[in-house]
């Protein structure tokens, strides 16, 4: 496998907890490394691991073009039964594992994820986020997401014909989970003529019976035809076989890793489709979070996640500029951030107090 240039990867194999993990550090260099804790089951320990090398690189990149002062990580936790709670041994076993990587990683939600799981790391461990308002966290972060994620269609919008409006357009959202569901009640306040699908068909039942939405098969839902498709499931929905039969005029989603495989940006470009990339447009979660660290306020999160809509509009104005696929652009963006602003490892573990974003999590220990 190719290598990424990860700083530290750690296996968690303890089969008294029943835990099976993978956490990963991508980078250090913009500040402590955060992202989310995916509780997914993988058929092979391999996918797991390239899931979490993946998802955590693309970590570093979306905190970078988000202006944050944070690295990438990520946690992947092997869990076969999606709808059953963690037990409490195996989060007890993850916390302390987090713990003892004294900050360099700061948990969150992911797929699977809930602010209960969070609230039980966060007895173990004072480095995670996205614990309940009432311990001083910010919750889940996936309506924010999602309204991240409306600014990014906007600005979407506004690069295919110079009018940022949804009203209107036909959104095809793939995947209604928490991150989805959120954002089809807001494209549909908004005016959007919205079409709904999930693999689990109830989800999307519910949100047709409430909002009026149609809803298509998880099957077809890559190839409706459509002002925008929103990948709001999981990553690698568009490749060699699914690009032929898009009908889509852009892609803007929440859903992380998007892309599979080298090129598959040009060839999307290739045919005319505006592809926003998915680690600039869904990084509300993280700006969200980033907020906890300064005490966190709803208004001035949402302020600091609409400037999602002028980042995205950036991404599409670098790549016209020199012609080079958006993907491409937002990725040099990020780079550039971390060449001018990262410095190795300037956040020791252990050393709370150099942190770059003040007082870390201290507050949140739960006894
Ligand atoms: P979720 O697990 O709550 O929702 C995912 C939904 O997609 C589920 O309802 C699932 O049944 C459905 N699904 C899975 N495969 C599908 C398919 N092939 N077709 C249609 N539906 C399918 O997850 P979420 O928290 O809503 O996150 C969604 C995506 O957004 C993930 O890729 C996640 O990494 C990314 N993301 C989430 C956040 C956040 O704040 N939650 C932030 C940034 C990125």
């Amino acid at each position: 496998m190719a290598t990424m240039g990860h700083e530290q990867i750690v296996y968690l194999d303890d089969h008294a907890a029943g835990l099976h993990a993978v956490i990963a550090i991508h980078s250090t260099a913009l500040g402590p490394a955060l992202g989310g804790v995916r509780f997914l089951h993988y058929a092979q320990p391999a996918d797991a691991v390239l899931d979490v090398l993946r998802l955590s690189a693309a970590m570093t990149y979306k905190a970078a073009v988000a202006g944050l002062h944070q690295g990438g990580g990520k946690a992947v936790v092997h869990w076969s039964q999606p709808d059953r709670p963690r037990p409490p041994e195996l989060l007890r076993a993850l916390g302390r594992a987090i713990d003892e990587l004294g900050g360099r990683y700061l948990a969150a939600e992911d797929v699977g994820a809930t602010p209960a799981d969070m609230n039980a790391l966060a007895r173990e461990t004072p480095w995670v986020t996205g614990v309940d308002e009432s311990i001083g966290g910010s919750g889940d972060p996936s309506p924010v997401t999602a309204v991240g994620v409306l600014h990014g269609m906007r600005a979407t919008c506004a690069e295919l014909d110079g009018d940022a409006s949804v009203r209107g357009r036909r959104v095809v959202v793939q995947g209604v989970g928490h991150v989805g569901a959120h954002l089809v009640r807001l494209l549909v306040a908004d005016g959007a003529s919205v079409v709904v699908s999930d693999v689990d068909p109830r989800r999307a039942d519910v949100l047709a019976r409430e909002l009026g939405v149609a809803t298509v098969g998880a099957d077809v839902v890559i190839e409706q035809e459509c002002d925008l498709l929103a990948p709001c499931a999981l990553g690698g929905v568009i490749d060699d076989v699914t690009i032929p039969r898009l009908q889509c005029r852009a892609i803007v989603g929440a859903a992380n890793n998007q892309l599979e495989g080298p090129g598959a940006d040009r060839v999307i470009a290739e045919r005319g489709i505006l592809y926003a990339p998915d680690f600039v447009v869904n990084a509300g979660g993280i700006i969200n979070i980033a907020e906890e660290f300064t005490g966190y306020d709803r208004a001035r999160a949402l302020t600091s996640v609409a400037r999602i809509e002028a980042t995205t509009a950036h991404v599409f104005a670098l790549a016209r500029e020199q012609q080079i696929t958006p993907l491409r652009a937002a990725e040099r963006l990020a780079r550039q951030r971390i060449e001018q602003e990262g410095s190795p490892r300037r956040w020791e573990p252990g050393d709370p107090a150099a942190w770059t974003a003040g007082e870390p999590l201290r507050h949140l220990r739960v006894v």
